[in-house]
Order: C-alpha cells, then sequence, then structure tokens
C-alpha cells in the first residue's frame, strides 16, 4: 500500500529524516513512534506530498508518487488528520464534512447556472454522505453545532470525519489521541479498528502508548530522523534499543 524508500529531507542542512524506508501492508493499522524530533511528522508531509523530498522515494500502491502535489496524492486514495484538528470554527459539524471537496457540479459555475437540479442532487446525495460519516462516528447528535464549541476529542473525531469524506484508501491520523479524554480516546480506538475492518489502512502518530499497543498490528520506531526498528507492540515494548531511544542515550 505504501513504499517508503532511503527518503532524505534536511533543512538548512539539517537532516529531519535520513535515509528512511519502510513498507505498509494494505488493510492494517501502523504505529509510527519515536521521540520528539526524531522526524514523524516530517515523513508524514513527505507521503502527503505537503513537503518535497531531497532523496529516496515514495510509492502508493506501487505508484510512485514523489513529485506529486497534495491534491493529486489526495486524489489516489490518501487523507490525512492534521495534529492539531483544522475544523472550521464558525460552521456547524455537518458543514464542516459537507465543505470537503469531491469535484460537486456546483463548484462549476455553469453547472450552478444551468443545471440547477443536478447540483441540488449531488448537494443531497453530499449531505447523505456527511450524516452516514457522522453516523459512523457516532456524532450524529453535534450535527448543528458550531464545530468551535466542541471538546478537543470531539475535535479530533470531526478530524478524522474530514479525512473520511473523500473515501480514502489509506488515512495517516497524526497525533488522533493527543487531548482526548479517556472515554473519547475508546471511542477514537474504536473508529480506527472499524477502518480497518472496512479495509482501510491507517498509519498513525501517536505517543499514547495505551492506543499503540490496544490497536496497532505494526509498530515502527523512528530516532534522530532514522528508521530504528519495528515489530509487534509487545516486541517494540519490550525491546531495550527503543526505550534507549526513548531515554536520548
Ligand atoms: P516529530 O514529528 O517526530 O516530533 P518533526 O518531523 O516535527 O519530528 O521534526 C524533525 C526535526 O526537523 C526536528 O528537529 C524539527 O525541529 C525539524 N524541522 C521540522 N520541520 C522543520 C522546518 N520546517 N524547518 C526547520 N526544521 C524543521
Amino acid at each position: 500500500m505504501l513504499k517508503v524508500e532511503n527518503v532524505v529531507k534536511e533543512f538548512d542542512g539539517f537532516r529531519a529524516v535520513d535515509e528512511l524506508s519502510f513498507k505498509i501492508e494494505k488493510n492494517t493499522i501502523t504505529g509510527l513512534i519515536g521521540p520528539n524530533g526524531a522526524g514523524k511528522t516530517t515523513t508524514f508531509n513527505i507521503i502527503a506530498g505537503a513537503l518535497n523530498l531531497d532523496k529516496g522515494e515514495v510509492y502508493l500502491a506501487d505508484q510512485k508518487v514523489n513529485d506529486y502535489p497534495a491534491y493529486q496524492i489526495a486524489r489516489l486514495g490518501l487523507a490525512r488528520t492534521f495534529q492539531i484538528p483544522r475544523a472550521l470554527k464558525k460552521m456547524t459539524v455537518i458543514e464542516n464534512l459537507m465543505l470537503v471537496p469531491n469535484g460537486q457540479s456546483g463548484e462549476n459555475l455553469f453547472n450552478s447556472w444551468f443545471n440547477r437540479s443536478r447540483v441540488k442532487k449531488e448537494e443531497a446525495a453530499n449531505y447523505q454522505k456527511a450524516y452516514q460519516t457522522l453516523e459512523f462516528l457516532e456524532l450524529t447528535h453535534l450535527e448543528d453545532e458550531l464545530a468551535a464549541n466542541l471538546s478537543g476529542g470531539q475535535k479530533k473525531l470531526l478530524e478524522m470525519g474530514r479525512a473520511l469524506m473523500a473515501d480514502p484508501e489509506l488515512i495517516l491520523l497524526d497525533e488522533p489521541g493527543a487531548g482526548v479524554n479517556p472515554t473519547l480516546m475508546n471511542k477514537i480506538a474504536e473508529n480506527i479498528i472499524k477502518l480497518k475492518e472496512r479495509g482501510k489502512t491507517i498509519l498513525l502518530i501517536e505517543h499514547n502508548m495505551d492506543l499503540i499497543m490496544n490497536i496497532c498490528d505494526k509498530v515502527i520506531v523512528m530516532s534522530d530522523g532514522r528508521y530504528l526498528v519495528e515489530g509487534t507492540p509487545a516486541e517494540i515494548k519490550s525491546n531495550p534499543e527503543v526505550l534507549k531511544a526513548y531515554l536520548g542515550e
């Protein structure tokens, strides 16, 4: 599903990502962990096309996507969430979901003037899809709530919903558990597992080790921009090299 090969990214001569290679199999949940500054977010940005790499290759389902801009990578079936949710605060929850672009006819001026019935149908379908996304996330009770009024965890769920509106195959989640209370944390974990059950592939950056341990098939550890080790959550937990990386030795 995803292959990262010998990727290098430098910022003013500083190697944030250093000859990084790893693979993610389809229909799995993989955790990307490592101490602060290990290069996890930079790696996400490179995969999603938000940053250009200096060296190496990124493949999405065997297609080399190195030089593709973010929108083109999104069209190939990749969606991501951000560490700090990007919901539009003055819009309602459902409006935030309906805003996700998916080539609706209403965006085309000609259609919106001359083909009203088609635009209306598509708007209805878009609403239905947004509502189904809320059902999936168990957020229907918040449909008309302003995004600004949501709790931290609810904002994370909405962020996940925005990613899902694009029908992605591969979903990159940047710290889905950060700042989330334990009840909503369980819900987020359940949703990630449900996505896998629906055939999706998930890669997540996360500091909450319980979440990583409970849901991941595989964990990849980064340290100082490099690939350190990978394994099952249990293997990673008992790996002394991983502990050393976290202690900064
Ligand atoms: P992580 O997500 O694992 O905490 P990051 O990918 O955010 O790590 O950062 C890796 C390293 O690259 C850090 O030392 C960080 O300061 C540096 N870095 C990240 N983005 C930039 C940037 N845009 N300009 C300069 N340095 C950056």
